[in-house]
């Protein structure tokens, strides 16, 4: 402990049971005390560049005052109400918003609080969506090599096979049909015998362009195009998880866009509030919910979360909407994707490399071999930026509005770090 150390810290950090930690090994987390921009302050002053905003979800910066002030309106008129037998103005507007902006006849939203619940429907409306409209029992997924879809049950078994998590849990996981990613026409003869082989298969799931949190993996909008194609010609629905890439983050406001398709169900999450509170969303398309529209009750979608269309967050998501009408969001992100360009593409030349992708508001710099993440990332804070690499990859997915001096020090901390690496090996 040192003297600067809050109060509150030691006291609760024994008790406070942190994400993907081993709690006996694991380095202290800092203690912060307040964000702003593009910036975390610690609480003993010092302040980090952030590299990630928070887990890519603080688009327009922390703190952004547009955002701030439509939270404060909603708490002090109505934090809340159950959207059973209940309904409100901002999960309303939100809705129709979201349906107005999502490619094709994606015009209908279910709300949850993680994006691990919005897939979860998703994967609970393709099901249903067979056995109301057949009464076929279609309950497997097809689902790609480096992806990542959540941390609950049925989202870990759409997640990569070889990644820890789904080892630990694969005796109590269903068993999906995973396939490589239909990146070049062999790939793609594949997944088409394997849809054809199987009549189990209720949709296929995929992270559009970018497998974010395996890796930053990036494929390109033919291979969307491709899997839109394979669907169709095999009948089953296809779900696009865009909770990574949704809200601009590839350039376009979503990811679907730039290859021009649209999925049958979307599913968003992170930015959709800029960061603030946490919401969801589900996203059907007509063919998906008529399939659930109908006389009889026993067709209804079988969802309800208590905090469904939760209105403080659906508030702030109406204001981060705003946002990117009023300010040139995504004209930030192509800026921003140059820059990115610019400051990592040199760093491909180095033996430490193996390969740097940047698309949109995403920059990664994947390593020739493996490295000391822990370590990597306390050398980064010493730096004064927050950067935390996965796997081999270390990235940048930083708010869209940083601004040019703090991306600087990103890419400065990054090339150091190539240049550390180079130096170790
Ligand atoms: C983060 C993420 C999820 C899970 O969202 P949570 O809010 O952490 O439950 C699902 N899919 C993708 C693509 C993600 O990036």
């Amino acid at each position: 402990m040192t003297h600067c150390d809050p109060d509150w810290l030691d006291e609760g950090l024994v008790h406070l049971w942190r994400p993907y930690t081993q709690m006996k090994t694991a380095p202290r987390p800092l203690p912060t005390r307040a964000t702003r921009g593009s910036r975390i302050v610690l609480a003993d002053g010092r302040e980090l560049v952030d590299g990630i905003a928070s887990w890519w979800t603080a688009v327009h910066g922390y703190n952004h005052p547009a955002l701030l002030d439509a939270a404060a309106r909603q708490l002090s008129q109505m934090p809340h109400v159950m959207l059973g037998g209940l309904v409100h103005e901002q999960a309303c507007r939100l809705a129709a918003r979201l349906a107005a902006i999502a490619p094709g006849d994606l015009d209908y939203v279910f709300f949850s609080e993680s994006g691990s619940v919005a897939v979860e429907v998703a994967m609970k409306m393709a099901v249903q969506y067979w056995r109301n409209l057949t009464g076929e029992t279609r309950a497997r997924f097809a689902c790609f090599r480096g992806g990542y879809h959540g941390d609950t049950f049925a989202t870990m078994s759409v997640c990569d096979p070889e990644e820890g998590m789904h080892a630990l849990f694969a005796d109590a996981l269903p068993v999906q049909h995973v396939a490589d990613l239909p990146t070049d026409e062999a790939a793609a003869a594949r997944l088409e015998t394997l849809l054809a082989a199987h009549d189990d298969i209720a949709a296929v799931i995929v992270e559009p362009l970018v497998q974010g949190a395996g890796g930053m993996r990036m494929h390109d909008a033919a291979t969307l195009r491709r899997l839109r194609a394979l669907c169709d010609a095999a009948g089953v629905l296809l779900i696009f998880d865009e909770i990574f890439t949704g809200f601009g983050r590839t350039g376009a406001m979503f990811a679907a866009e730039k290859a021009g398709v649209a999925p049958d169900v979307m599913t968003l999450g992170k930015a959709l509030t800029g960061g603030v509170a946490p919401l969801a969303a589900t996203v059907a398309s007509r063919r998906v919910f008529e399939a659930f529209y109908d006389d009889d009750p026993g067709k209804a979608l079988m969802h309800g979360p208590t905090y469904t269309g939760h209105a403080l967050g659906c508030a702030v998501a109406n204001a981060s909407l705003d946002l990117f009408e009023r300010e040139p969001r995504l004209a930030q992100v192509e800026a921003l994707e140059k820059a990115l360009r610019a400051a990592l593409g040199p760093l491909a030349a180095s033996p430490a490399v193996a390969d740097v992708r940047v698309l949109g508001a995403v920059g990664a710099v994947e390593t020739a071999r493996p490295f000391d993440v822990e370590a990597l990332r306390a050398w980064f804070i010493e730096r004064g930026v927050f950067i935390r690499p996965l796997g081999q990859a270390i990235y940048l997915a930083p708010a869209y509005t940083i601004g040019a001096e703090d991306l600087a020090a990103l890419a400065r901390a990054v090339a150091d770090a190539v240049e550390r690496l180079e130096a170790a090996a």
